[in-house]
């Protein structure tokens, strides 16, 4: 396994080579210095989501939309998810609605609905909001 992980900046895409014993230590995006890995989640569109999947961190996406009670009231877990996991699986958020298209190619049929990626597959789903633990738990089953 390679000392050096390759992970796209949250905020432009651009891939970043760090090394895995600088992951925790706010790296900055050799881009466009942003924090490569920020403490909350980021936002994916139809352009960003192809190089969002690049890279050695998991990623979680939870699909949402504004006019859903239920997304509403899930977000402050997923934000508090995206600062417990800072470093080890890579948090974003998918408006549905501002983004059909992509919602579509993903078969999302219900929100909020919460995808995990890693090497650029899907490789788990879970449809419905739930509560940290139990989220954290999901996870772990999934290796993160
Ligand atoms: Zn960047």
């Amino acid at each position: 396994m390679s000392d050096t992980l390759l992970v796209p900046c949250a905020s432009c895409a651009g891939l970043n080579r760090i090394p895995a014993d600088r992951l925790h230590d706010a790296p900055r995006c050799g881009r466009c210095k942003s924090a490569v890995l920020p403490a909350a989640p980021f936002d994916l569109d139809q352009a960003s989501f192809a190089s969002q999947l690049k890279g050695d961190l998991p990623l979680l996406v939870d699909v949402w939309a504004s006019w859903c009670g239920p997304c509403r009231s899930f977000a402050p877990t997923f934000a508090q998810a995206a600062r417990e996991l800072q470093g080890r699986c890579r948090l974003a958020k998918l408006d549905s609605e501002a983004n059909p298209q992509l919602a579509g190619q993903l078969g999302i049929r219900s929100i909020p609905s919460l995808l995990l990626f890693k090497d650029g597959r899907e490789v788990a789903r879970q449809s419905g909001a739930m509560p940290l633990p139990q989220l954290l738990a999901w996870l772990r089953q999934q290796g993160i």
